[in-house]
């Protein structure tokens, strides 16, 4: 009878520090046999807070530091390129970043004015909402981002590139509400208080209107943090024309969905309208949203001159064309931002993420 062969040792990939809340990774240390739980502390906060992994600084022997090298670390993204336009309010930086395996995505800092910065996050390489007038809809969906994933590209800007973030926006490339693990994830981790720290009034999730995502999202017991839609038409047949997810989930589905989330009782939700020539920028469309709104305690309408992209189903709005739906849901009594087009001459805008190289790079 011969001798079973020895089972080989089964590598175990190092966890990456920035997929971890400050809790989760002490615990873990405990689990796995590390001393000092204040080392674990200041280990987690210069990785998150200074984008540097190293054991040695906080005062561990070698013994202990190779044993968090063996079993933790702080992978990010290549940034394959950064571009940038000069705005009234600022610079916009496009990133444009490649994952350990080879797919890309994009990331966006806005400027706010005041020397301050969000940052616009994708939660998934591609996106299968297939919304007509955006460009990452054309790639279709490639895979979820994790929450480290998520995270990273926070970190990219901030550490690598050393600029100031001070929101983040669940805007960019992907549906988060179509990624709850991973979008609920990578809150954690912003809002730790052991580590990055960033309150909910900082972090807005924007979705199309998953309503199940919805749901949980409300489950998650986040009071603070804003929610936003993206509406851009509020009748069905005009809606499920721009919006394939409207088949699925018709306005008074969303309605509801959006009445039972109410964390809070000053919660104000963000509707986001996309201004899209003869689509949708008729006096009715501007009543429509009205009665949408209704019901909805407090709203904020932002609305977006439309971007073309590279496959346009319209041309820009003019100011006036602007100007005047502005004036009509005003007179309707909806509250009106205007969100300032940022980034358009290097497809940073809204609507513009999920460039053509991405594409071709599926
Ligand atoms: S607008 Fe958002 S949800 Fe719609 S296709 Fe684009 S990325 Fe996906």
């Amino acid at each position: 009878m011969t001798e079973p062969a020895a089972a080989a040792p089964i590598a175990i990939a190092p966890l990456a520090l920035q997929g971890l809340s400050s809790t989760a990774f002490a615990a873990l240390c405990k689990a796995r046999g590390f001393r000092g739980a204040g080392a674990a502390r200041d280990v987690y906060r210069g990785a998150m807070l200074e984008g540097v992994f190293d054991p040695e600084r906080v005062g561990l022997g070698p013994e202990a530091c190779r044993a968090y090298r063996e079993q933790f670390d702080l992978p990010l993204p290549e940034i394959v390129h950064v571009l940038e336009s000069d705005g009234k309010r600022g610079r916009t930086s496009k990133l444009s970043l490649r994952l350990a395996d080879g797919l890309e995505i994009e990331c966006v800092r806005i400027p706010m004015g005041r020397e301050r910065f969000s940052l616009c996050v994708s939660t998934q390489v591609g996106c299968k909402m297939g919304c007509t007038f955006c460009e990452t809809g054309r790639m279709g969906l490639l895979r979820q981002l994790s929450a480290t994933e998520i995270v990273s590209q926070l970190l990219v800007v901030r550490h690598r590139l050393g600029l100031s973030v001070k929101n983040v926006v669940f805007m960019g490339m992907g549906e988060p509400l179509d990624n709850v693990d991973g979008l609920l994830g990578a809150l954690a981790v912003l809002n730790d208080p052991g580590g990055l720290a960033i309150n909910q009034e900082h972090l807005t999730v924007c979705t199309v209107g998953r309503v199940d995502g919805i749901g949980r999202l409300g489950d998650a017991g986040y009071k603070r943090l804003n929610l936003s839609i993206s509406l851009n038409a509020a009748n069905d047949t005009l809606r499920s024309q721009l919006m394939p997810v409207n088949r699925r989930t018709p306005l008074a589905d969303l309605h509801d969905a959006l009445v039972a989330y109410r964390p809070r009782r000053n919660f104000a939700l963000g509707v986001h309208y996309c201004l899209m020539p003869g689509l949708n920028d008729a006096r009715e469309d501007a009543r429509d949203v009205a009665r949408f709104c209704d019901g909805l305690g407090r709203v904020l309408v932002q609305l977006i001159p439309y971007n073309p992209g590279n496959a346009p189903l319209t041309r820009a709005p003019e100011e006036e064309e602007i100007e005047r739906f502005i004036g009509w849901l005003r007179e309707d009594g909806l509250p009106v931002r205007r969100r300032i087009t940022k980034g358009r001459d290097v497809m940073a805008a809204c609507g513009q993420l999920g460039n053509v190289e991405l594409r071709r790079s599926r």
